[in-house]
């Protein structure tokens, strides 16, 4: 084949529709193919719950998705499958891959960012959503130093070092041309202003979150990227099922002004407000997914 003379045929699946773009190859840079590109997400925990959500409403606006687990392939699998299957219905043609990592291991982080360097040669997004309940969720006068630890690496750690590399990569795209406004947002949880003392870990965590959030949005203003929290309320997922009578009363009785459970969706199309520029002149903000819990009543 000669390839001087070639002209292709490349899909580009844009945040629009796909559509054929006949274009002759000399005049095509790499960095040109990255930009028209699909943008892409990492979302860590995203085989389950809340991850799963936000997954599923990113494959519908025609984000190429690097789709994180722990340990549950088969669920991680399905996520990958389903994303596909629901862009596709909305008129998008993505990639996603599924990428076993521990946020809370620095060589399962490399692991992750360079999967996505991999396979999609851009960062438009990135999604700090995993997180593991309190272990045992002990009362604060006996909860366990070995347990403290293993939560402050999956929920504090992992995020704060997953979110320096990520900066770090997406300030080099932006300077190559290949991105533009990318974000990073931070999935906390009302436990960083609510008192649970069987959870003093997780809240701990999650507070400190919220700084983490101000941290990097400040520092990283210059470079054009915006950096959030979201704050979800109750959500139903494999988190809560333990604990779904206790909540399934607390709503009734009025403990959130709507009167319902969150949904994972309920978070992913928040997301997808954010990834699609809808806050242009906002950062380091914290924003509430949670029927109005967080408001005082008298
Ligand atoms: P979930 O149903 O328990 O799902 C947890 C997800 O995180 C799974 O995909 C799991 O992967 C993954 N994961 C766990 N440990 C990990 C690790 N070390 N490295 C990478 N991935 C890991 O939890 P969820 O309710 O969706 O919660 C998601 C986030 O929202 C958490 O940060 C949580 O604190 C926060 N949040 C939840 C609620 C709620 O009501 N549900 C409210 C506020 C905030 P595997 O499937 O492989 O195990």
């Amino acid at each position: 084949m000669d390839l001087e003379n070639e002209i292709v045929i490349i899909v580009i699946a844009s945040h629009s529709k796909r559509f054929l773009c006949p274009i002759d190859r000399r005049l095509v840079s790499h960095s040109y193919f990255l930009l028209m590109a699909n943008k892409s997400a990492i979302i860590t925990g995203a085989s389950r719950g809340i991850g799963r959500g936000i997954s599923l409403e990113l494959a519908q606006i025609g984000y190429d998705l690097v789709i994180n687990y722990a340990g549950n392939q088969e669920a991680a699998l399905k996520t990958v499958e389903d994303c596909k299957g629901a862009a596709h219905e909305a008129g998008h043609a993505i990639s996603a891959i599924a990428v076993k990592a521990d946020v809370g291991g620095a060589g399962d982080r490399e692991h992750l960012i360079q999967s996505a360097r991999d396979q999609f040669g851009r960062l438009d997004l990135l999604i700090n959503n995993a997180g593991i309940t309190s272990i045992g969720r002990a009362d604060i006068l006996d909860a366990k130093e070995e347990n403290f630890d293993q939560l402050m690496a999956v929920n504090l750690k992992g995020p704060f070092f997953l979110t320096q590399q990520a900066a770090n990569w997406m300030i080099d795209l932006c300077k190559e041309g290949i991105i533009e406004s990318p974000k990073i947002v931070t999935i906390s949880s009302i436990s960083a202003y609510t008192v649970s003392v069987n959870r003093a870990d997780y809240c701990m965590a999650k507070a400190a979150l919220g700084m983490m959030t101000k941290l990097y949005a400040v520092r990283l203003a210059e470079h054009g990227i915006r950096v959030y929290e979201i704050c979800p309320g109750i959500i139903a997922s494999d988190m809560t099922a333990p604990v779904q009578a206790k909540y399934d009363k607390l709503i009734a009785e009025g403990l959130t002004p709507m009167p319902r459970w969150g949904q994972p969706s309920d978070i992913g199309k928040t997301i997808t407000a954010l990834a699609q520029d809808y806050l242009p002149f906002s950062t380091g903000e914290v924003i509430n997914v949670d029927g109005g819990f967080h408001m005082r009543k008298l």
